[in-house]
């Protein structure tokens, strides 16, 4: 009997699928949704795995995603360990946690969250073909091991601050000073780059506590197969492949991953919900001159004690260009700032300013033509998500890796100038309420940027390259492509 060709068994398709696992923090859970997406929109499977509060943060972008592009991402929650580590329930995200020494409770308990992401794998995800692992999940390269699938490292950094941090786990430059505020020459650039101990990562913290977490970071980081970077070959020039050479990891640049969110919903509702009305935020857009806004804002979590915050503010009053300001934390400001910051920005000068106290739609503002610049503190998705929108940006670093940031945008891709923020502040806020940067710097640096034309010309070029890069045949296109073929031949 002669088969027809219709029942011959075909050759299964090889589509690798992907799980996810995004560190517990906005600037994480942020870019990861987008990579799960553009995964898909380049025919992987995906499964984002994250606990339930992480989970409804993002599942109406995957919600929407999926409605729109018969995509089919799988978004799985699993039960968060909060009170047993001693935090409040439903603390699930790095941006919950009340104080900076609950910060170890936390990352103690994503470890026992990972034995049950791992079991869970074992009994209902073993299709799972590779595990993109967040910074903190240090059992996440274990976990692919005993599936036998490959594991990639998602930092969240740069390219050249992960080369930065690469070079200083080789060399040890950061332990030669004896005190934390005494700058050192980074090594391995071609450029002299003097910084401090304490304005870099935790990772190159000395004190005991940090000192483990950083180890087993590390153990972690070597173990990986690859590097996932939210970033594109044009804008780091080199410093992938440098990374690459000095890792001996495959790196692989994607970005940048908000690229990904075209429709008004995707841009206001990115990472969590707006406390702002979005239309009240663009009509007040809408009614400023172009490239005229400053828009100011320090991440997901930073914030400041009432003397710096207030100096921020008379900084953006004396100022002549108008202002969107985001503030974080507005509880824990003390009555009377309260009430010199509604009689000075909301009741006397709300033509002139736009206050947002909790979560701004950061993309929609940075893409709207009337922002011209950025105060930011540099983390690296505020940085390149200023890029992706052609906004130049004032230098403001706070802490973590973003003093490395801050010497690529100003000095490297001369894109922003710096504030002069001087000294790295502890994450979550001083313990002291000291004024670190005055009300002048802040000033002289926007009437800075605002007027010159360099930087804008530059980060507007680079604005184009970014674009170019998600489109096919463009770098972050063809890395993807590549990170899918990778994935499949191990099938
Ligand atoms: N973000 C936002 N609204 C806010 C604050 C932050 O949408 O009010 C987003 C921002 O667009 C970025 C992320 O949160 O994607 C913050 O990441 P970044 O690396 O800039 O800083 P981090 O919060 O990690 O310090």
């Amino acid at each position: 009997m002669e088969i027809s060709n219709n029942y011959l068994p075909k050759a299964k398709p090889q589509i690798p699928h992907f799980l996810i696992l995004p560190w517990l923090a906005p600037g994480h859970l942020i870019p990861a949704t987008d990579i799960a997406r553009l995964l898909a929109e380049h025919n992987a499977s995906v499964t984002i795995l994250t606990t339930p509060v992480n989970a409804a943060r993002i599942k109406p972008t995957i919600d929407r995603f999926n409605d729109a592009s018969a995509g089919d991402i799988s978004l799985v929650s699993l039960y968060f360990p909060a009170t047993e580590f001693g935090l409040p329930e439903g603390c699930e995200n790095v941006d919950m946690v009340p104080s900076m020494p609950l910060v170890y409770n936390f990352y103690n308990a994503t470890k026992l969250f990972g034995q049950q992401v791992a079991r869970y794998i074992h009994e209902q995800a073993p299709h799972v073909s590779c595990i993109i692992g967040g910074m903190g999940y240090v059992w996440a390269a274990d976990v692919a091991r005993e599936l036998g699938v490959p594991c990639f490292i998602f930092h969240g950094f740069g390219s050249f601050a992960l080369y930065c941090c690469e070079i200083l786990h080789k060399t040890k430059a950061h332990e030669i000073p004896d005190s934390a505020a005494e700058l050192f020459n980074l090594p391995g650039l071609p450029f002299e780059f003097k910084i401090a101990r304490k304005e870099l990562p935790m990772h190159f913290q000395q004190s005991k506590k940090d000192k483990e977490i950083a180890e087993e970071m590390r153990n972690y980081e070597v173990t990986v197969d690859g590097v996932l970077v939210n970033s594109f070959e044009q804008l780091e020039q080199g410093y992938a492949g440098l990374l690459q050479k000095n890792s001996g990891k495959k790196v692989f640049t994607i970005g940048p991953v908000s690229l990904c969110n075209t429709t008004r919903l995707d841009m206001e509702e990115r990472g969590n919900k707006s406390t702002v009305d979005s239309d009240r935020c663009i009509e007040w857009l809408n009614s400023q001159k172009s490239n005229s806004v400053i828009y100011v804002c320090f991440g997901s979590t930073g914030s400041f004690a009432p003397k710096q915050f207030k100096e921020l503010g008379l900084g953006l009053l004396a100022s002549p260009w108008p202002s969107v300001w985001v503030i974080k934390d507005v509880e824990k400001l003390p009555g009377e700032t309260l009430i010199w910051l509604r009689e000075n920005f909301e009741e006397k000068n709300s033509s002139k300013s736009l206050l947002i106290k909790g979560w701004a739609p950061q993309i929609a503002i940075l893409s709207h033509p009337s922002v011209g610049g950025f105060v930011t503190h540099c983390g690296w998705n505020s940085t390149l998500e200023s890029v992706a929108a052609g906004v130049p940006i004032v230098a403001w670093p706070l802490y973590g890796e973003q003093f490395l940031n801050v010497k690529l945008i100003v000095d490297v891709l001369k894109i922003g100038v710096s504030v002069g923020a001087g000294e790295a502040m502890a994450w979550r806020g001083e313990k002291e309420d000291i004024v670190r940067v005055k009300r002048e710097d802040v000033v002289r640096a926007i009437e800075k940027l605002m007027n010159g034309e360099e930087e804008r010309r530059r980060v507007a070029e680079l604005k184009e390259k970014a674009k170019l890069a998600l489109e096919k045949g463009g770098s972050s296109f063809f890395n993807l492509e590549n990170l899918i073929q990778f994935v499949a031949q191990t099938i």
